[in-house]
């Protein structure tokens, strides 16, 4: 433990542990993850943090910064360029969306969306920043049903994350996952039910960079087909 994070440990040593730290990215699922670690938390015992990896589409940055005002709650931006640098995939750079954004690679079987270790160190650095501030828990809307095949957003990988940054940190830290095991179904009703519905008209998920979304990308597809399961109309369709 070096002499500054002990300094930043006591300082908050007044402050309970029981408070979440929120990855929000700006869209449907981690918004929902706010507004369910508000209601579990309590609104003055969240924050959020929001990662700038060099995404094309900026519009994200700008969503999750809106997200955090509109419910309430602070908001860290943390740069981490390494990902824009690697490159090779549709979120940071346009080499890959030559045959369109979403499609899978015939040899790895991953969408060209699939940005390699990006939840891993989300996450890592989530924890860090959560440890610098004594906070408890993260919240992150990663989920293994109705994913993109994706696999840094499966349980088991969660878990292994949750017990590597334990006995790297010395820490109690618990890493939530509330949509893991729901559909897009399920994830919009528990959006409604937590008030998070209006919210949502701030939120983007279009792998286009769309607003309003372009309707044909494979996240403007699975967002649409779990409002139209629920039964209830997405607010950002109404957005002009
Ligand atoms: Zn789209």
């Amino acid at each position: 433990m070096n002499v500054r994070s002990e300094k930043v440990r006591s300082e908050k040593a007044g402050e309970p542990r029981d408070r979440a730290l929120v990855v929000l990215s700006g869209g449907q699922d981690s918004t929902t993850c706010l507004y369910w670690a508000i209601d579990r938390f309590g609104r003055d015992r969240v924050s959020s943090v929001t990662f700038d990896y060099g995404q094309r589409h900026r519009l994200e940055l700008e969503c999750a910064t809106k997200v955090a005002a509109a419910a309430g709650v602070s908001n860290v931006r943390l740069p981490i360029d390494t990902f824009a640098t690697l490159g090779g995939n549709a979120l940071t750079d346009d080499t890959a969306t030559a045959t369109g954004v979403g499609d899978v690679d015939a040899d790895t079987r991953l969408p060209n969306t699939f940005v390699p270790g990006r939840n891993l160190v989300f996450l890592t650095f989530a924890a860090a920043l959560a440890w610098q501030r004594n906070i408890g828990h993260l919240v992150t809307g990663v989920a293994q049903t109705d994913y993109s095949g994706y696999p840094d957003c499966r349980a088991e990988t969660v878990a292994a994350l949750q017990q590597a940054i334990r006995l790297g940190m010395e820490s109690d830290l618990a890493i939530h996952t509330p949509l893991m095991h729901l559909s897009k179904k399920q994830t919009v009703e528990l959006a409604v039910a937590l008030g998070a519905l209006d919210v949502m008209a701030l939120t983007h998920s279009c792998y286009n960079g769309k607003r309003p979304p372009c309707g044909t990308c494979p996240a403007c597809e699975l967002r649409a087909r779990g409002f139209a399961e629920a039964g209830v109309d997405d607010p950002l369709l109404a957005v002009t």
